[in-house]
C-alpha cells in the first residue's frame, strides 16, 4: 500500500510519502535504543510535564489537526474534533496518574518483605490503524511513556499527515529526539522489524491478517504483544427495554465513524415482541441520514476511509444477499464521486453467509429477531469475535446477568460499547489479547520486578 493521503471524498490524491530507507529505520531504532536509556531515568514529575504539554499542544491546535483527520480518512469533522479532545484526555490521564499507577506493590507475604516495583523495558513498536488515527496513538504512546519506554510508531499508510502532525507535537513538547518516532513503512517492512533485538516489545490495532503477521514475528523472537482487533458487537435489545433511547443508540453504536469502529453494535439482536417496531423506527432514522461533505458541519453520512474499503463492503453485502440475505434498505454504493456507501440494514441471516460472521466495517447493520434471552446470548457468541457488546433492559440486573454470558472483553447495559480513558478496552478470541487504556493499559509493557528483602 502507497503511503500517501487521498481525500476519500473525491478519491483524489493529495500528497505521497517515500517509504523509509532500511538505512533510515536501523538509524531511528539505534537512536530511540540510545535514548531510552536516558529516558528511563528521569523522574515521573518530567514525564508528565511532557505529556500535559502534548495534550496541551493537543487542544490548542484542535481545529487544524481535526482537518488532517477529516481530509485523510473522512470522519465527519466534528467527529475528528471530537477526537482529538478524547486524545489530548488519553494523555493527561497517564500523565496525571500514571505514577499512582506504577507505585510500588508491597505483597503480603509469609516471609520477609517483599514488593514489585515497575520499571520500563526499552523501545516499543506500535502498529495503528486509521479510524481513529489520533485516539489510537495516545492509547499506547502515553501510557508507555509514562512508563520510562520510548516507542516507535508505524502509523497506517493513508494517514501519513496524521502520523507526522503527532510525531511534530511531541518535538514542540520538548521530547527529547528517540522518545517518540514517527516510521513511514509498509506493514510487511513493520512485521520484519519486530525480529530487531532492540525492540522490546509489540503492539499492534487494526486486522486480524496484520495481528497475526506482527505477533508471529514477535513471538519468533520471544517478545510479548499486544492485538487490539476486528469485533462485531451484538447490541442485543430485550422487551422490556425503552424502544426509542435503544434506537436512539443504535445509530449512535452502528454510524459513528461512518461504521468504522472495532466496537460498532454491527449485531442488532433484537427480541421478537420489538423487533418491529425497533426495526420500523431504526430504518427510519438510517434512511433520513444526509450524505455529503465530511468536511460540512450539516452532514450526517460521509464517506468510508478508502474506495478500497467501499468496495469491499458492497461486495460482503452481495455475497450475503447472493447467499439469500435481504437487504430493508440501502445495500449499494451511492452514486457520486468518492467511498461513498449506503446506509445500509441487511436480514435473514444466517451462518455460511458473510454478513454473519464477517467483520462488516462502514455503516450497515445486521439485523437479527430472537425469540428469547437465550436465543439473543447463542446469537450473540455464535461470532469469530469477542470485542464489546450491549444489552438494552429496563432491569439493570437482568442486564448484568447478559452480560455474565457474552464472550467478550467489554460489555455496556444500556449505552453502545463506548471508550473512555479509565476503563479498559480490548478483547477476547479473535478480538486479540491484552488491554489498553485505565490502570491495566499501563502494565501491559513493564517490568514487574520482585524485590525481597530479609
Ligand atoms: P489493517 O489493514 O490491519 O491496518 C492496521 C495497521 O496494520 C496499519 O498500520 C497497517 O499498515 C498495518 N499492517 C498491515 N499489514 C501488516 C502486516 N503484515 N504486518 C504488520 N502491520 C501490518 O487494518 P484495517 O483493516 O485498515 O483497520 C481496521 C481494522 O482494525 C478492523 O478490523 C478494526 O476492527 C480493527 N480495529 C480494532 C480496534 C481495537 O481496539 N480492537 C480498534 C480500531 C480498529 P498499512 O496501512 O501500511 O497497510
Amino acid at each position: 500500500m502507497a503511503i500517501q493521503t487521498i481525500n476519500p471524498f473525491n478519491n483524489k490524491v493529495i500528497k505521497n510519502f517515500e517509504e523509509m530507507t532500511p538505512d533510515a529505520v536501523d538509524a531511528a531504532v539505534g537512536k530511540a535504543e540510545t535514548q531510552f536509556h536516558s529516558w528511563k531515568k528521569t523522574s515521573y514529575e518530567e514525564r508528565s510535564a511532557l505529556l500535559h504539554k502534548v495534550a496541551d499542544l493537543m487542544r490548542n491546535k484542535k481545529d487544524q489537526l481535526a482537518h488532517t483527520i477529516t481530509l485523510e480518512m473522512g470522519k465527519l469533522l466534528a467527529q475528528s474534533a471530537g477526537e482529538i479532545d478524547l486524545s489530548a484526555d488519553i494523555i493527561d490521564y497517564y500523565a496525571t496518574n500514571g505514577e499512582r499507577f506504577l507505585a510500588n506493590k508491597v505483597l503480603d507475604t509469609e516471609f520477609g518483605e517483599a514488593y514489585i516495583k515497575s520499571s520500563p523495558i526499552g523501545v516499543l513498536l506500535g502498529v495503528e490503524p486509521w479510524n481513529f488515527p489520533f485516539y489510537q496513538v495516545a492509547r499506547f504512546a502515553a501510557p508507555n511513556i509514562m512508563v520510562g519506554n520510548v516507542i516507535l510508531v508505524k502509523h497506517a499508510s493513508n494517514v501519513p499527515q496524521c502520523a507526522q502532525a503527532i510525531e511534530e507535537l511531541f518535538t514542540e513538547a520538548g521530547a527529547p529526539a528517540g522518545i517518540y518516532t514517527n516510521l513511514f513503512l509498509s506493514g510487511k517492512n513493520a512485521s520484519l522489524l519486530a525480529a530487531d533485538d532492540r525492540i522490546k516489545g509489540v503492539s499492534l490495532t487494526g486486522s486480524e491478517l496484520a495481528g497475526a503477521s506482527l505477533a508471529e514475528a514477535a513471538g519468533k523472537s520471544l517478545k510479548k504483544s499486544v492485538l487490539e482487533l476486528g469485533g462485531s458487537d451484538a447490541f442485543i435489545v430485550l422487551e422490556d427495554a425503552d424502544i426509542d433511547q435503544a434506537v436512539e443508540w443504535a445509530v449512535v453504536g452502528r454510524m459513528n465513524n461512518t461504521g468504522q469502529c472495532c466496537v460498532a453494535s454491527k449485531r442488532m439482536i433484537v427480541l421478537d415482541a420489538v423487533a418491529d417496531e425497533f426495526l420500523k423506527k431504526f430504518t427510519a432514522k438510517l434512511t433520513g441520514l444526509k450524505v455529503g461533505d465530511p468536511m460540512d458541519a450539516s452532514t450526517e453520512l460521509g464517506p468510508l476511509s478508502s474506495e478500497a474499503a467501499a468496495v469491499q463492503l458492497a461486495d460482503q453485502v452481495q455475497r450475503s444477499v447472493d447467499a439469500g440475505a435481504r437487504v430493508v434498505i440501502g445495500g449499494k454504493r451511492i452514486d457520486r464521486p468518492g467511498a461513498f456507501i449506503q446506509a445500509t440494514i441487511i436480514t435473514d441471516l444466517k451462518p455460511g453467509m458473510a454478513a454473519y460472521h464477517e467483520e462488516l466495517f462502514g455503516p450497515v447493520a445486521s439485523f437479527y429477531r430472537v425469540k428469547d434471552e437465550q436465543e439473543a446470548i447463542t446469537l450473540a457468541n455464535d461470532s469469530p469475535y469477542g470485542l464489546g457488546g450491549s444489552v438494552f433492559t429496563s432491569d439493570k440486573k437482568r442486564g448484568e446477568n447478559i452480560a455474565d454470558q457474552l464472550d467478550t472483553g467489554m460489555v455496556f447495559i444500556n449505552h453502545p460499547t463506548w471508550t473512555q480513558p479509565d476503563l479498559p478496552f480490548g478483547g477476547t478470541k479473535r478480538s486479540g489479547y491484552g488491554r489498553e487504556l485505565s490502570s491495566l493499559g499501563i502494565e501491559e509493557f513493564v517490568n514487574k520486578k520482585l524485590i525481597r528483602v530479609s
